[in-house]
């Protein structure tokens, strides 16, 4: 009990104590490396207390990413205790190797980790932390938000105002109902089960979630346990809120969209590679289903001349499911206290099990 109050006075940043402001001149000796110029200022603020930090003046996504960031980082990095990454670029080999024998913890910014190079941190005995859980509702937000507009045609009907050309009418542009209607959870994890709490109010039939095993919050929310192929089968939105793994990696085919019904609605916000996009393009062009919302694709940005920006039914939003100005700043603050407490010898307060 008192461990997790703590972990919640760390949480949100409560101002310590003076026996750990001396400890903390102990540990300014340590170097922590923040990949990324973009990195919140609430974050930077609980790493400067304690630790020597050397941060980037590049912003480590997209091609400065590539190039400048990666440049710079290589140089920032030896010497290094704690490399704080805040991107959605891989973790590559060469930046471990340069760091040096010292770095205890890799703290990704993100709660999927995809991309941080699991193998080689598990091979050097590097730990690592992400931010899961103080994301989880703003995810689910835009979870919603797909549904909606998948289900009520946003893409469809955003063209036309855009156009000037209303289609007005009493049967024109109708969509499909969230009251009623089965929704299905492949992965009733923190967001997977944040969607279902954001639901309550939209009169819901029935919600099912697939997974590993049952789980006591999926009783908690009223929400039964089925097969991945009875959740594909009986679902009228299919959320997928899974971690990329090899074993979800295109979850999503030719063969899984076969399963599902005509007016089934496909939501991604877990990671674009856990669908096929081919077999999704040919589904929704065929309308074998009725439509799909995706936070996230492969590649992003999805160029502008994708064969799947061609698509009617298809509802895309450019990767914001945690783009928030509260959440941005609550995964800084966790990520720096995973630090603090990585190079203060305390248990990581969201340890991802190497
Ligand atoms: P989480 O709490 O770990 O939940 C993931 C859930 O997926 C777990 O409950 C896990 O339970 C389940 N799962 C794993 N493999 C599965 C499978 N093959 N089939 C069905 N369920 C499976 O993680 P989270 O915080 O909810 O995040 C989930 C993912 O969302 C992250 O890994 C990340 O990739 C993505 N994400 C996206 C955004 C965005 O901006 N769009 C933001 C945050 C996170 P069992 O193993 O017991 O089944």
């Amino acid at each position: 009990m008192i461990v997790h109050y703590v972990a919640v006075l760390l949480l949100v940043g409560v101002a310590l104590p003076a026996s750990c402001l001396a400890h903390s001149t102990m540990t300014k000796n340590l170097k922590v490396l923040v990949s990324s110029n973009d990195f919140p200022a609430s974050g930077l603020k609980v790493l400067e207390e304690h630790f020597t930090v050397l941060q980037t003046k590049y912003l480590n996504f997209g091609e400065e990413g590539r190039t400048l960031a990666k440049e710079d980082l290589l140089k920032l990095i030896p010497g290094c205790s704690a490399l704080v990454w805040s991107s959605n670029l891989p973790i590559s080999k060469e930046l471990l190797d340069r760091a040096g024998p010292q770095l205890k913890l890799v703290a990704t910014v993100s709660a999927g980790y995809n991309h941080c190079n699991l193998d080689e941190l598990r091979a050097r005995g590097i730990k690592l932390s992400n931010t899961p859980n103080v994301l989880s509702s703003a995810v689910a937000e835009i979870a919603v938000g797909l549904m909606l507009g998948a289900a009520r045609r946003f893409t469809e009907n955003l063209e036309q105002v855009h156009k000037g050309e209303w289609e007005i009418g009493f049967d024109k542009v109708l969509g499909q109902d969230i009251r009623g209607s089965t929704v299905g959870i492949v992965g009733l994890g923190g967001i997977g089960q944040a969607v279902v709490k954001r639901l309550a109010g939209f009169e819901v039939d029935k919600f099912i979630y697939s997974g590993h095993r049952e789980k006591p919050e999926g009783k908690a929310l009223g929400a039964e346990f089925v097969t991945q192929d009875q959740l594909l089968e009986r679902s009228d939105f299919i959320v997928l809120a899974v971690p990329l793994t090899n074993e979800t990696r295109h979850m999503i085919n030719k063969d899984t969209l076969a399963k599902m019904k005509s007016n089934a609605i496909l939501i991604n916000i877990g990671r674009g590679d856990l669908v096929d996009q081919d077999a999704l393009y040919d589904a929704l062009k065929n309308k074998q289903i009725y439509g799909a919302g995706l936070d996230v694709t492969t590649p992003e940005p999805l160029p502008k001349d994708h064969k799947l920006l061609t698509l009617p039914n298809l509802f895309v939003l450019p990767h914001i499911g945690s783009a928030t100005v509260r959440t941005r700043s609550d995964m800084g603050v966790l990520a720096a206290n995973n630090v603090v407490n990585a190079l203060t010898g305390k248990a990581l307060i969201t340890p991802v099990n190497l």
